[in-house]
């Protein structure tokens, strides 16, 4: 083998077209937030995903944040979630009122499964956070979907590594009453650094998102004479289901939303170019070692956006191989959350998840 695999290492790898809509929309966007590219994006995004609406943000920790609050979690109110996770699939909830129960995740998937969510199930659970972790859409998603629904709890789809996978067809994130997806700089599409969306079906949540995202404007509900009496627009309180929400500002600018629309133009392609390249490592190591325990998914059920190997055993000899005569750098990720001092000093740091113990401690990730 010849590979040479830095870890997050590389540039973004925009193409001309992309920069030229960059420099032009920068120079002659008006405004440069709120406008039609955001609207264009959204709506293609929408469409992309098989959903009714689609609203960019400008993170997905701020989605999640803006979920979080749509939940309205009462004292003593719970969620459930896995802790083999990027910390904002879940603290946006514990800082809007949320108690957390641990879910593990099954061996062998590596993500959460129906049958864990159901040992964590109480009177008080009101949402199910799943996250579609390294890229691959949750196999379960479908059961666990149908039981939210059958039990009325709110399913949300934390999407951020897994933009453009699917199950049957249907899209992550549409699966759920919420799906977050995330244009970091380390996703299969970053719009410069930054970026996100949040999706849903219901309108009542719809009506209220873009109030809640940016600072609760919205327009006067009466006919104006002119248009600057009593002043340019109001600012309210979002409400849903008889309760004030608080609003923020978690806009997107425009720069982003056209990039944005239109590296979704090329987001399948990424995603299979990304899928070529993890079959062919995972193939090419299997034949030199087999200490090395992969998920090899050939289809769209993953996007590979990390590369994740358990370690059957000598999981530091192979880390030290690998990145030293290799030139294979990878890495241990996604520290059980509840090992976390932040979610220790919350109050969160016990769980009963013995998979998730032994994966995080024996696995190593390559970008
Ligand atoms: C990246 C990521 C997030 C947060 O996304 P940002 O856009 O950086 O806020 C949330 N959850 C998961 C699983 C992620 O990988």
């Amino acid at each position: 083998m010849n590979f040479k695999i830095p870890f997050s290492g590389r540039a973004h790898l925009y193409t001309q077209e992309e920069l030229n809509l960059i420099k032009e929309v920068s120079q002659n966007a008006v405004p440069l937030t709120q406008g039609k590219y955001l609207k264009e994006f959204e709506e293609k995004f929408a469409k992309y995903i098989g959903v009714k609406y689609a609203f960019g943000v400008n993170n997905a920790t701020n989605a999640l944040e803006m979920v979080a609050q749509l939940c309205k979690f009462k004292e003593g109110e719970e969620i459930i979630a896995p802790a083999h996770t990027f910390t904002a699939s879940v603290y946006p909830f514990i800082k809007k009122g949320a108690n957390v129960k641990w879910a593990d995740i099954d061996f062998d998937s590596r993500v959460i499964s129906l049958e864990n969510i159901k040992k964590c199930v109480t009177e008080k659970t009101k949402a199910i956070v799943v996250v579609h972790l390294y890229g691959m859409i949750i196999p379960d998603i479908e059961a666990i979907a149908e039981f939210c629904k059958n039990n009325n709890l709110i399913l949300i789809e934390d999407t951020a590594q897994a933009l453009g996978t699917e199950i049957n067809g249907k899209k992550a994130g549409s699966f759920g009453d919420f799906g977050v997806f995330s244009f970091h700089s380390h996703k299969n599409i970053t719009t410069l650094g930054e970026g996100g969306m949040l999706t849903c079906n219901d309108k009542k949540y719809a009506d209220i998102i873009p109030m809640l995202r940016h600072n609760g404007h919205i327009a006067w509900n009466f006919e104006r004479k002119y248009y600057w009496e009593p002043a340019m627009g109001n600012v309210d309180l979002p409400e849903l289901d008889g309760e004030y929400l608080m609003p923020n500002n978690y806009c997107m600018g425009e720069v982003e939303a056209a990039l944005g629309s239109k590296l979704l133009e090329r987001i399948d392609k990424i995603n299979e170019d990304k899928r070529k390249r993890a079959i062919k490592f995972i193939d090419e190591i299997t034949k030199v070692s087999n200490l090395l325990e992969f998920n090899r998914i050939n289809d769209k059920r993953h996007n590979y956006h990390l590369l994740v190997a358990f370690a059957k055993r000598k999981r530091d000899e192979i880390m030290k191989k690998l990145a030293f005569e290799k030139g294979v750098q990878v890495i241990v990720q996604y520290y059980p959350l509840y090992r976390y001092d932040l979610y220790k000093k919350l109050g969160f740091g016990q769980a009963n998840c013995p998979n998730t113990e032994k994966f995080f401690d024996n696995i190593q990730l390559v970008s």
